[in-house]
C-alpha cells in the first residue's frame, strides 16, 4: 500500500464494507463499497478524514468533565484542538450539554460537555 492507496472500513452503516481507495489517472476511485455512501466516505477518508474529538478535562477540585466536538472536524487538527481544550479556562458550574468552547480552533464546531464527574471530597 502506498500514499496513493488506502484500505479502510466504511463506518456509515453496520455492514462495514472493506474499501480500497486509489488515485488513478488523477481520479479518486473507491472499490468494495456496496452503496454510494461508501464511495463518499472513502473519498473523504482519502482526501481529508474527519473525526469527532473527545477529551477529558481536569477540574481543579479533582473532578473531570468529558467533552466532545458537536460534529466531525478535520483529523489533521486533532492535536491543536486538544491543546485548546486543555488550555481553556475552567467553567463555573459545568453541566451536561453546556458549550465548553465555541468554534474550537476555528473549525465551526463547538465543544460540548457530555459528562461531569465532580470530586466531592
Ligand atoms: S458502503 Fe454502504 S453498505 Fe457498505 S458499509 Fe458503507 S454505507 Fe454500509
Amino acid at each position: 500500500m502506498s500514499n496513493n492507496e488506502l484500505q479502510t472500513i466504511c463506518i456509515r452503516c453496520p455492514i462495514g464494507c472493506h474499501l480500497t481507495v486509489k488515485r488513478e489517472n488523477g481520479e479518486i476511485v473507491v472499490s468494495g463499497n456496496n452503496c454510494p455512501r461508501g464511495a463518499e466516505y472513502g473519498k473523504q477518508e482519502f482526501t481529508n478524514p474527519m473525526r469527532t474529538i473527545t477529551a477529558v478535562y481536569k477540574l481543579k477540585n479533582g473532578g473531570t468533565i468529558c467533552v466532545r466536538t458537536n460534529k466531525a472536524v478535520e483529523k489533521v487538527k486533532y492535536f491543536e484542538i486538544l491543546r485548546e481544550i486543555h488550555s481553556a479556562p475552567e467553567p463555573k458550574n459545568p453541566k451536561y450539554g453546556d458549550t465548553f468552547i465555541s468554534n474550537v480552533y476555528n473549525t465551526g464546531a463547538d465543544v460540548i460537555i457530555t459528562a461531569v464527574n465532580k470530586d466531592e471530597d
